[in-house]
């Protein structure tokens, strides 16, 4: 079903408040086979209100709008909607008890103007709100439906759990099934290509792929006559997906990478520790915000200095002076010594520059990851070529948690 999102709001439009709404409900409405086709702002203004609603219905069938349903003047989402619909409005006695417990049990007086939330439009299915005071409501004419939402994002979906969802299944004929894969390593475009003889005109299931930092992800989403039949279609074409792209691939499950490798680490039974200079900290950060975390992580060092690098380590001061501090024979050097001194079983290690500035002769973005597990040890190189230091630090934590996802796996 062809379906657009009406957000009202001048806040929306002077940029004080983002519209998180509508990313929301696309993302939502997208996973129940909704086609959601646009996505339109508005300020409180009753005239632009009703021309952006026409120009909605002009192309689809479904306008959810959010914003707009309280009890101020400049709330008039309800009045506009219901008037472009044809419908007049009734006092709803449900709402009207229940704005009246609400200011009872505050100990304040309803104002006169709170009274106008407990006005509908005629014929409406209402969607009673337990988490604030405005109702939401769905108002259809022949082939067309609108839904009203209130603004704030917690009634919103509060609401979207109780009530609207399942109003909505209505209109789905079929059934959706997806699955979200999370691949690393690989850029989106060079993931599209090793794709394209499965994804080429393929209709269903749809696979869309979507670039996140330093990250791919792949939905592969499939709508038949029954769940089980969709499911079967997504976990075929996952089975295809896996022999061309598998190598990149840390999770069919939409697992961040960070839980993936406590989960694997938990069940191996193994411990880990990690050296870091330029990401200061950020790996057992990672790493902590899983929960878990105390099965797997022992310790953590920062060694930001050269100094504590040697002392807290035990990275040999020439092998500084030989090849600089943002080497792979100090990364790895790092690595051994947090593994030695932790007692852990496996140590991660960064060496880099976060910038904007490097060293002469070195680049932002350089960085070395170095690892010990057993009697093993190795590195990878890291090379961004952006002076972003924030999106470095987070690039260069996620390529230390992708050389343990590899040792582990
Ligand atoms: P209220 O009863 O609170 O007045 P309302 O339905 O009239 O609710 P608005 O007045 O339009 O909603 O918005 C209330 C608040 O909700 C805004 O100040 C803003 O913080 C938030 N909000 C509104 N629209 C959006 C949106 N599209 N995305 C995110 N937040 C929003
Ligand atoms: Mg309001």
């Amino acid at each position: 079903m062809k379906t657009s999102i009406l957000a009202v709001g001048t806040e929306l439009l002077f940029g004080q408040t983002v519209n998180t709404n509508a990313a929301f409900l696309s993302d939502k409405l997208n996973h129940m086979g909704f086609d959601v086709m646009y996505h339109f702002v508005v300020g409180d203004n009753p005239a632009r209100l009703k021309a952006k609603l026409a120009e909605a219905f002009s192309d689809t069938d479904l306008v959810i709008l959010t914003g707009g349903l309280g009890p101020t003047q400049d709330d008039l989402t309800k009045e506009m909607v219901a008037e472009y619909m044809g419908k007049g409005m009734h006092l709803d006695k449900n709402v009207l008890e229940q704005l009246e417990e609400f200011f009872e049990k505050r100990g304040k007086a309803m104002a006169e103007n709170n009274i106008k939330q407990a006005y509908l439009p005629d014929g409406c299915t209402p969607f009673y709100n337990a988490s604030g005071t405005a109702p939401g409501f769905a108002l259809n004419t022949d082939d067309k439906t609108a839904i009203c939402l209130p603004g704030p994002p917690r009634e919103m979906k509060w609401l979207w759990d109780n009530g609207v969802r399942e109003y909505l299944e209505q209109f789905m004929d079929k059934k959706m099934f997806y699955r979200v894969i999370r691949t690393i390593g690989i850029g989106e475009s060079d993931l599209e290509t090793l794709l394209m003889p499965v994804i080429d005109g393929q209709t269903d299931p749809t696979v869309a792929t979507y670039a996140k930092e330093g990250e791919c992800t792949l939905r592969v989403a499939s709508q038949r006559d029954t769940t089980e039949e969709a499911e079967a279609a997504v976990n075929e074409m996952i089975e295809r997906i896996d022999s061309l792209v598998g190598d990149f691939i840390y999770s069919y499950d939409d697992e961040d990478l960070k839980e993936v490798v406590v989960r694997i680490l938990k069940e191996k039974g193994l411990t880990i520790t990690s050296a870091e200079s330029c990401t200061g900290g950020k790996f057992p950060a990672a790493i902590t915000d899983v929960a878990g975390a105390s099965d797997v992580l022992s310790s953590a060092y920062i060694t930001y200095s050269n100094e504590s690098k040697i002392k807290e380590l035990g990275v040999p001061a020439e092998l500084i002076d030989r090849y600089g501090v943002v080497s792979p024979q100090v990364a790895e050097a790092m690595a051994i010594g947090a593994k030695a001194r932790s007692g852990a079983d496996i140590a991660v290690s960064v060496t880099g520059y976060a910038g904007p500035e490097a060293d002469p002769g070195h680049e932002a973005g350089e960085a070395y990851i170095g690892f010990a597990i057993g009697d093993k040890v190795g590195h990878h190189d890291v090379c961004t070529s952006r002076n972003d230091r924030k999106w470095n630090r987070n690039y260069i934590l996620l390529r230390m948690l992708r050389a343990v996802y590899q040792l582990i796996k």
